[in-house]
């Protein structure tokens, strides 16, 4: 782990001896410090400055990702979206072209309903799930809470 404080000499002491600084230990949960204000992302379990965190508007905390996991957080989200918009797409042209299978009784509660394509792997656009609007926000809903 690398010590940040060190680095960016945030390490002053407030009011204090200029030059001195306070020997910084690494702990599993962060770095331990005199006065300095670090903070440990809860993504990458790095020591880091106030600074890395984006602030939360209307709240004295910060983020409690840093500003580089948050990144890569929202581009894996968009990348995420963009392979589902594409899967569905592909869906709606199996459909069409009768590669898939059209269902009207939804495969989880089996009622007749208007069903949406549910996709289990993005990558396979064609192995869709047929389930209604209720059960396909439950299942994704599910999925969110085993992560
Ligand atoms: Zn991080
Ligand atoms: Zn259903
Ligand atoms: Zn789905």
């Amino acid at each position: 782990m690398v010590c940040y404080a060190r680095k960016s000499n945030l390490l002053k002491p407030s009011g204090g001896i200029s030059g001195a600084s306070l020997p910084c230990i690494a702990t599993p949960a962060g770095f331990l410090f005199g006065n300095c204000q670090m903070k440990t992302c809860t993504t990458c379990l790095t020591g880091k400055p106030e600074s890395d965190f984006y602030a939360i508007a209307g709240r004295k905390t910060s983020r409690a990702r840093c500003k580089s996991c948050d990144k890569k957080a929202i581009d894996m989200r968009r990348k995420a979206n963009l392979q589902a918009d594409v899967a569905q797409v592909l869906a709606a042209y199996g459909v069409r072209t009768g590669i898939i299978e059209k269902q009207t009784i939804c495969f989880t509660c089996k009622q007749e309903k208007p069903l949406d394509k549910h996709h289990e792997d993005y990558t396979k656009p064609y192995e869709v799930m047929w389930l209604c609007r209720m059960c396909h926000a439950q299942m994704h809903a599910d999925k969110r809470r085993q992560k």
